[in-house]
């Protein structure tokens, strides 16, 4: 990483999120009542910069949002949250939206992903100038990602791709990520460590949920870190908490094992608590958890 870069620049999705609590699914033609569960920030790009912030980073956000007041919501969380700058804002798509139907506690979920499908491959790669590192995950267009992860090689930066939601396409972005983020399932759609090690991904941490993370480095016995043990509520966002909190401490100038631990108690810490992302995941909080191990 060149000295003159700094922070945490994260490329990815914005999304207003609409919970809506029903007793069954509606079938087609059906009108249902539902009960209004709230309007939440969410979108990985989003949960992902604001983990970074909360984990002590200057962290900016390369978004896009329609020109309407869900984009102001989200803009305006971002920075409470501490995320720097302003999103891209577009007049040709709305905000994108998550329908989340909650039934009985599961949930299905609709996204329209509306504005964050117009951002540009150019534009991606402009906004990662100046960061030491770039996140991006994979709920805006593959292009866009494709250009931010090159642009941030080229500049000296490192770069992370959280493969989410799993998609080939991840696979011939490999060779611009320093660092692959994959939780099981994902890990498993793409056809399993080994392979992603041979498509040309030197390191690969892949999360277990309450079961820790493992970290992968090609050629070598993987690296096993037990999740922190916490009183888990609500697991919503503890992925998205972890690749926040990494890209952060990694920033930071932190070596990589030591970053991982962070990550895992970022991760602990949101899923201790309702929603996606909290205001308790503090620089504090985290190294109380990891002093504690
Ligand atoms: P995702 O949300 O992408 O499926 P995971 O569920 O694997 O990601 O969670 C990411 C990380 O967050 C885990 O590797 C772990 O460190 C931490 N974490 C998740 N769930 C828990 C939990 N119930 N208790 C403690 N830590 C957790």
């Amino acid at each position: 990483m060149s000295d003159s870069l700094t922070g945490v620049v994260v490329v990815g999705s914005a999304n207003l999120d609409i919970v809506v609590g029903i007793p069954r699914l509606p079938t087609l033609g059906e009108t249902l009542l539902g009960e209004a569960l709230g309007r939440f920030p969410g979108g990985k790009g989003l949960n992902q910069a604001v983990a970074s912030a909360r984990s002590g980073a200057p962290t900016r956000m390369c978004a896009m949002v329609g020109d309407d007041e869900a984009g102001d919501l989200l803009q305006a969380s971002a920075r409470d949250a501490g995320v720097i700058g302003e999103f891209r804002r577009t007049d040709a798509a709305p905000t994108g939206v998550a329908h989340i139907l909650s039934v009985h506690g599961d949930n299905s979920i609709l996204v329209a992903a509306g504005a964050n499908g117009a951002l540009a491959a150019a534009d991606a790669a402009a906004d990662v100038a100046g960061a030491s590192v770039v996140l991006a995950q994979l709920e805006v267009p593959v292009e866009a990602v494709a250009a931010a992860l090159a642009a941030a090689r080229a500049a000296g930066a490192l770069t992370i791709l959280n493969a989410a939601p799993a998609a080939e396409a991840a696979l011939a972005l490999l060779g611009d990520a320093d660092i692959l983020v994959v939780n099981e399932t994902e890990a498993d759609e793409l056809g399993g460590v080994a392979r992603l090690h041979a498509d040309g991904a030197a390191i690969v941490i892949r999360t277990l949920g309450a079961d820790g993370v493992e970290l992968h480095r090609a050629g070598e016995e993987p690296w096993y870190v037990p999740a922190f043990p916490v009183d888990a509520v609500d697991t919503t966002g503890a992925g998205d908490a972890f690749c926040g909190a990494l890209a952060a401490a990694l920033a930071g100038g932190i070596r990589l094992a030591d970053a991982l631990l962070r990550a895992a108690a970022a991760g602990a810490i949101v899923a201790s608590h309702r929603g996606a992302t909290t205001d308790a995941l503090t620089p504090d909080t985290i190294d109380a958890l990891v002093r504690g191990r």
